[in-house]
Order: structure tokens, then sequence, then C-alpha cells
């Protein structure tokens, strides 16, 4: 029971550092696509401009006690930014139970980093079409991290991962002059692929591209709109191949009997 107990308290823990995290990617996702500072200058209401004060700040419960509403002038303040601490805490926790953290507690720290600037990827390239480049250095240095710190992938699958998608996008991109796919999209797939090594960096384009072709068709079938982010399906392919890539792969090669 007291065995119990301590993984509760564990997974609580993280819970909590991953809503505190949560709150860091929105400050990164409001204000990166402008170059503003991301620790100088406090958050303020975006209806009246008042400074947010330190007691409504704390992640998740903040929102839940002013019931979604600024304190000054009661505007309503969006769910999005809950929405985003919540998600980013569940993913934590998630990663963690996935990977476990006694055998080797790097792999999965790792994990849920690259899984924080996914999600800032997806929400920055919804709201403004593009990709961060500061994030996807992040990226590209968790990759280095897990070589050194983990190495469970070999220095080939990594460096084989990071250009076998980067570089047929890149050609997209530039026959398409950025109108099929942006030079953001080319470099996250450099960048992740280089986290995610060879095999799952393939299962997580596949994924990505399918889910962005069936995004892509609603969005022109209800808006007749063309400017279209690749993004943030890609990211969530990214996210599912960081995951289970790997094991997608090998069944895969399985079962078509190519291994
Ligand atoms: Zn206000």
């Amino acid at each position: 029971m007291s065995v119990f107990f301590c993984y509760l308290a564990v997974y609580f823990i993280i819970f909590i550092f991953g809503a505190c995290i949560g709150s860091f990617l929105n400050v990164c996702i409001l204000r990166l696509p402008s170059d503003e500072s991301l620790i100088k200058g406090a958050s303020h209401c975006m209806t009246c401009g008042e400074k947010i004060k330190k007691r409504d700040l704390i992640p998740i419960l903040s929102w839940c006690i002013l019931k979604g509403k600024c304190r000054n002038c009661k505007a309503d303040i969006s769910p999005r930014y809950t929405v985003i601490e919540v998600l980013n805490a569940i993913l934590y926790v998630l990663i963690f139970a996935i990977f476990g953290f006694m055998k080797q507690p790097f792999l999965p720290a790792i994990i849920c980093l690259l899984f924080s600037c996914l999600i800032v990827v997806f929400f920055m390239d919804l709201d403004t079409n593009t990709i961060n480049t500061g994030i996807l250095i992040v990226i590209a240095l968790l990759g280095v991290a897990r070589y050194f710190l983990v190495g469970d992938l070999t220095w080939q699958s990594q460096l084989i991962g990071a250009f076998c998608i980067s570089i047929p996008f890149l050609i997209i991109v530039i026959v398409s002059r950025e109108r099929a796919m942006g030079m953001g999209d080319a470099l996250l797939m450099f960048s992740a692929g280089l986290v995610l090594g060879v095999k799952a960096i393939i299962i997580a384009t596949f994924i990505g591209l399918v889910l962005g072709s069936v995004a892509g068709l609603i969005q022109k079938r209800h808006t007749g709109n063309n400017k279209f982010a690749f993004g943030p399906w890609l990211s969530i392919g990214i996210a599912v191949g960081a995951i289970w890539g790997t094991q997608l792969a090998d069944l895969y090669l399985k079962l078509s009997g190519l291994s």
C-alpha cells in the first residue's frame, strides 16, 4: 500500500510540474512570434491590460477560481491557457507511466520536453502559420541529449532520421515555392528526426501526412482557404512516433515479411 502511495505522490508531482511548464508554454506561444522576452514583463489581461497578480497565476487553479474571467474587468479569459496546462500535465504523467522512471529517467524526461515543444509548434503554427526557429533548435538539442544521456539509438539512425524526411520536404518547399509546405515544416522534420531516429520519424511522417491531408481537404471544403498549416499535424505524428514509432515500424516490417 505504501508503495502505491509513493507512486501516487511521484505522479502527482509530475502532474504539477507538467502544469507549471504548460503555463510557461502559454507564454512562449503568445510572445515568441513577436520576439518578446519570455522572462521579462508580467502577464496582463488581453482585454483591459491590467497586470495579472501573482495569486492569479497558479496553473489550472486560478482559472477555475476566477471562473475563467479577469479579476479586474470580468472579461472572459480564453480556456485555451488552462487546456494547454492540463494537456501538458497529463502528457507528462502518461509519458512517465509508459516509459517508467526507475531504469532510465532521461528518456521520459527528454520525450516530455519534446512534447512541450510540439505543443508550442502546434498552437503557434495554427495562430501565425510560422514555426519559431528557437523551438526547432531546442528540439534538435534534445536529439543530442538523447544520444549522450540515453544512447538507445545509434548515431547513424539519428543522423539518417534527421535527413531522410527533411530533404524530400525541402525539395517540395523549393519546387512549390512554399505553397505546398513551408520551410518550417522541413526544419521541424530535421530536428524531430534527430530525436526520433530513422524508423520512428518515417512512421511520424506517415501519420502527420495522413492527418494533414484529411484536415486540409476538410478546411478547403468548408472555408475555400488554401493557406494551410501542416505543422500541427506533423506535430501529432511526431508525438505518436516518439512513443510507438519504432514498435510500429518493426511491426510493419514483420507483417510485410521484410524482416
Ligand atoms: Zn481584464
